[in-house]
């Protein structure tokens, strides 16, 4: 069967790549894709804009496409997988109205509290029901978030009232477009972060690995918010009790919740969570996709045919199959362009991809693009170097191992990416038992939501 996959970023390079593995896949065609995609192969890079739903859908009929998954939220956001299913369709992800989770804050957090889904206590506004008597009797640190899509730049920690006003302002004064136009405040929680995707099928969840992603700049988590600079799996900050706990507390509600306001939940579920000191799981965020780099670690453990898992979803029977992961950890350490997240340069040349490729692990692409032969950087983020090991620091060395091979001018990456897993590795040693709490992921059996 044709497979298509929607997008042309790291993430969607990954879906490609393990599509393309699956023995019931005759080619995979990717749109608009990338200059990895493009070398991969069963791939075939078709260059059609992510966004241009009726191009894609004269696509998968001209192309009697199988199964299409989309990689990215914009798409979702704009009704795709509506449009494909009206058209008869096998398109993997959730529709217009459940992608609200991720394309308004404000409905996803009244949504939670509607449910009883933990979240931190929150208000939203409008600029015409803007409350700034409210935010300056509240405390800082405090959170102040544009509620539509912004790429993963709406959301500033404010240290004081007056930067949380400051940043209100600024929202409601268009820095963001219609995404400001309605901002949520909410109070500033602790922990350690960690990201829970699972696939639904409207009713039933199947848990992918857990994964924890690393989204400022610099390392020592310093410098702004990017769109994640790298990530690994299993997140070792997700034990077994608090994986029971988020199925219980949040997942199921969630995909319960759902389905009872009308909106059943077919797709990839990202929860963002912030695990607290105390173990207590609760949500920072949805988004309605698989994330991006963590799909990168995570499909480099999977283990299963992922066009076999999409389709039971789509069957409604994800209660009837089950992942395999690759024991190993996995990580990956995205290397972004020159002047990224801002203003980002394009056209550098990257060399060292083809020694990178005769060593063990896997280069993803994301903003690459071939030019006379050469391929160029062609976005913020450019390539993710994905290494495998038996622990988190081993898989780290496999993963650095690729970095050094590769250049362009202004590369950025993350020195750090992992140090949290390492940490608890280097503690587990120094305790006499080891821990055995940790989840491994073994196997996951689909379950209900
Ligand atoms: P979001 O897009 O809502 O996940 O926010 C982006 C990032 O901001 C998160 O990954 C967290 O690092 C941080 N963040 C968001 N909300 C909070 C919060 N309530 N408390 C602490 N940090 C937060």
């Amino acid at each position: 069967m044709k497979v298509l996959i929607v997008g042309g970023g790291g993430r969607e390079h990954a879906l490609a790549w393990k599509c393309a593995q699956s023995p019931r896949v005759s080619e995979v065609l990717v749109a608009p894709g990338n200059a990895g995609t493009d070398t991969e192969s069963r791939v075939r890079n078709v260059d059609i804009a992510a966004t241009d739903v009726p191009r894609l859908l004269e696509l998968a009929r001209r192309e009697a496409v199988a199964l299409t998954i989309i990689g990215p939220e914009a798409p979702l956001v704009a009704g795709i997988v509506d449009a494909f299913q009206g058209a008869g369709l096998r398109c993997f992800g959730p529709s217009r109205l459940a992608a609200r989770l991720e394309a308004s804050k404000a409905f996803s957090k009244d949504f939670l509290q509607r449910h009883g889904i933990p979240t931190a206590a929150y208000r939203s506004f409008t600029r015409e029901n803007y409350d700034r008597a409210w935010l300056r009797a509240q405390r800082a640190p405090i959170v102040v978030k544009a509620s539509g899509l912004a790429a993963g730049k709406g959301v500033i920690i404010a240290q004081s009232l007056s930067e949380a006003e400051a940043a209100a302002a600024d929202m409601f004064s268009g820095r963001f477009g219609d995404a400001g136009a309605e901002i949520v405040i909410e109070q500033f929680l602790q922990g350690e972060e960690a990201s829970f995707i699972v696939m639904a099928d409207g009713e039933q969840v199947l848990p992918l690995a857990t994964s924890q992603d690393h989204k400022r700049l610099q390392d020592g988590d310093a410098g702004p918010n990017t769109g994640g600079m790298g990530a690994y799996s299993p997140a070792p900050v997700v034990t077994s009790a608090i994986h029971a706990r988020v199925m219980r507390e949040i997942i199921a509600p969630t995909i319960r919740g759902l389905a009872h306001d009308g909106m059943p939940y077919t797709g990839f579920l990202y929860a963002g969570l912030m695990i607290g000191p105390d173990g207590t799981p609760t949500v920072l965020e949805f988004n309605c996709r698989f994330g991006d780099p963590e799909t990168q670690p995570i499909l480099a453990r999977l283990r299963s045919d992922l066009t076999s898992l999409c389709e039971a979803a789509l069957d409604a029977s994800l209660d009837r199959v089950e992942a395999q992961w690759d024991q190993r950890a996995a990580l990956g350490v995205v290397l972004a362009a020159a002047g990224y997240p801002d203003a980002v340069r394009s056209g550098d040349s990257i060399e060292g991809l083809e020694s990178a490729a005769r060593r063990p692990g896997k280069v993803f692409h994301a903003g690459t693009r071939r030019v006379a032969g050469r391929v160029v950087t062609s976005g913020g983020r450019v390539l993710c170097a994905v290494g495998l090991g038996d622990r988190v620091s081993d898989a780290q060395r496999e993963a650095y191992a690729l970095v050094d091979c590769i250049h362009y001018e202004g590369m950025q990456f993350r020195r750090d990416i992992g140090y949290q897993a390492i940490a608890r590795e280097l503690a587990d040693d120094a305790t006499p038992q080891g821990d055995a709490t940790h989840h491994g992921d073994a196997t996951h059996h689909g379950g209900h939501g």
